[in-house]
C-alpha cells in the first residue's frame, strides 16, 4: 500500500462492512455463511477464495498477516496459537522422517525442546553451531539436512549472526533458512531482505509489546507457506480472532514502541557500562560488542533488552533483583513493563550448566527487557538496586 512502514502498520485493515465502522471490529464468529449450496461447493473446492470456518481463515487473522507480510516483505503468511506454534509448524510441515535441521545452539528453550527431545521421536535429528564459528556450521550440514533455523540476536546473550552471510550459505546448499525474529521485530531486522525464506515470530512479545495475549505467525515464500497451511488446517493451532485483533491494533504504534524501547536500552545500557559494580554489559548497539559493526549493518535499532553481570556472580544476580521494587520479574520480555529475569535459573534452567557457558548464560546473568516507563525511572530502579544488594 505505502512506501513507509509506519503508513502501513497503521492503515491496512479488513474491508470496511456496511456499519460504516471506523476501527476493525472483531468477527468473532467460528464459521461463515454461504450464499447458495454452489458457493459451498465451489469454497470447499479451491475455486474460489472465502472464509468458511475460523479454523481455516478470518478476517481478524487475515488483516494482521496481511499486514505482517507487508512489514516483513515476505509473500505470504498465517497466524498462530502461539510462538510456539509458528516454530514447531515452521518445520514440522517442511520435514519427515530422516530429515535433519541445523540450528544456532542458542535457540528459545521451547524450541531446544522440540529438537532434542519431541523430533527425535520422529526420526528427526539435529546439530547445533555455534554462532561465530563457521566451521561448525559448514560441517554440521548433512546430506539430509533441509532446514537452518536461527535466532539473532540470542537471547539472553544477544549474540549476533551474520543474516547475509548465512542467507548465501543456505541458499549456496540449497537449505531452507528459517529465522525466528521475535527480538527485533520487523521494525528493526527483516530477514527476508537477507534470504530468510521463512520468518518466525511470537506476537507475544514485541508485537503485542503489552503483555496481554499469547500469538505466533510464520512468513514468508509462498510454495512453503502452502504446506505450511494445508497442515495448519488440518491440525487446528489458529490464533483466536480476538488475539489477532489485539495484534493488529498493537502493530499501529510498533515503530513508535521500537524506537523508544530501543532508546531507553540504550541509555540504561550506557549507564550500565560505567558502574562499579557492573561487570559486563551486553548490547548489539554499544560499541563495546564484538559485533557491533554487524548489529549496524543488520539492525535498523538495538532493541530492547539489555543483559548484563553484576559483580559478585550468582548470589549478587539473585540479591540484585530481590532488591529490585518495581521491575517485574516475570519471564516475559517485550512489554510495555520493564521486566527482570535471571535465565540460569528460570527460562534456560533445562539447559546444563556447560550447556549455558558456551551460549553465554554466565551464572549471574541478568536479562532486562527495557520497558516504555520513563528512563529516569528506570536507572534510578536499577542504581538502588545495585546499592541493595552489595
Ligand atoms: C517467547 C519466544 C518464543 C515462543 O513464543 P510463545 O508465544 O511464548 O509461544 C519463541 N522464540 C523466542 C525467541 C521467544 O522469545
Amino acid at each position: 500500500m505505502f512506501e513507509n512502514f509506519e503508513s502501513d502498520a497503521v492503515r491496512i485493515q479488513t474491508e470496511r462492512t456496511a456499519q460504516r465502522e471506523h476501527s476493525t471490529p472483531l468477527f468473532m464468529t467460528s464459521s461463515f455463511i454461504f450464499d447458495d449450496a454452489e458457493q459451498a461447493r465451489a469454497l470447499f473446492a479451491d475455486e474460489i477464495q472465502g472464509n468458511i470456518y475460523t479454523r481455516f481463515s478470518n478476517p481478524n487473522n487475515d488483516e494482521l498477516v496481511e499486514k505482517l507480510c507487508r512489514l516483513e516483505k515476505t509473500e505470504d503468511g498465517l497466524a498462530t496459537a502461539s510462538g510456539m506454534a509458528a516454530v514447531f509448524i515452521s518445520m514440522f510441515a517442511l520435514l519427515k522422517t530422516g530429515d535433519h535441521v541445523l540450528a544456532s545452539r542458542s535457540v528459545f528453550g521451547s524450541t531446544h525442546q522440540v529438537l532434542t527431545q519431541i523430533f527425535p521421536r520422529f526420526n528427526i535429528d539435529h546439530t547445533y553451531a555455534d554462532i561465530g564459528k563457521v566451521e561448525e556450521w559448514e560441517n554440521g550440514v548433512k546430506p539430509n539436512t533441509k532446514i537452518v533455523f536461527i535466532e539473532t540476536p540470542s537471547n539472553p546473550a544477544l549474540d549476533i549472526i551474520d543474516l547475509k552471510w548465512i542467507g548465501e550459505f543456505c541458499k549456496k546448499r540449497n537449505l531452507i533458512l528459517i529465522v525466528d525474529n521475535c527480538f527485533c521485530t520487523p521494525y528493526i531486522q527483516r530477514p527476508s531482505e537477507w534470504g530468510a525464506d521463512l520468518v518466525v515470530h511470537s506476537g507475544t512479545k514485541f508485537l503485542d509489546g503489552q503483555g496481554r495475549v499469547i500469538a505466533g505467525a510464520v512468513l514468508g515464500r509462498k510454495d512453503l507457506m502452502k504446506e505450511i497451511r494445508f497442515i495448519a488446517r488440518a491440525t487446528g493451532p489458529s490464533l483466536s480472532p480476538m488475539n489477532s485483533w489485539i495484534i493488529s491494533k498493537s502493530l499501529e504504534t510498533l515503530a513508535i514502541r521500537m524506537e523508544r524501547h530501543s532508546e531507553n536500552a540504550t541509555k540504561l545500557a550506557e549507564y550500565l557500562e560505567k558502574h562499579p559494580e557492573i561487570e559486563f554489559v551486553r548490547y548489539p548497539f554499544l560499541k563495546s560488542h564484538p559485533q557491533y559493526e554487524l548489529a549496524k549493518k543488520q539492525m535498523k535499532l538495538g532493541g530492547g533488552v539489555v543483559s548484563f553481570v553484576v559483580k559478585g556472580g550468582l548470589d549478587r544476580g539473585r540479591k540484585f533483583l530481590d532488591a529490585l521494587k518495581w521491575f517485574s520479574l516475570t519471564a516475559n520480555l517485550g512489554d510495555s513493563r520493564t521486566t527482570a529475569t535471571h535465565p540460569a535459573s528460570t527460562t534456560h534452567s533445562k539447559l546444563k550448566e556447560e550447556e549455558r557457558v558456551v551460549v553465554g548464560i554466565l551464572p549471574g546473568l541478568i536479562r532486562v527487557s527495557v520497558g516504555l516507563e520513563h528512563i529516569d525511572d528506570i536507572i534510578a530502579e536499577v542504581d538502588q538496586a545495585l546499592l541493595g544488594s552489595k
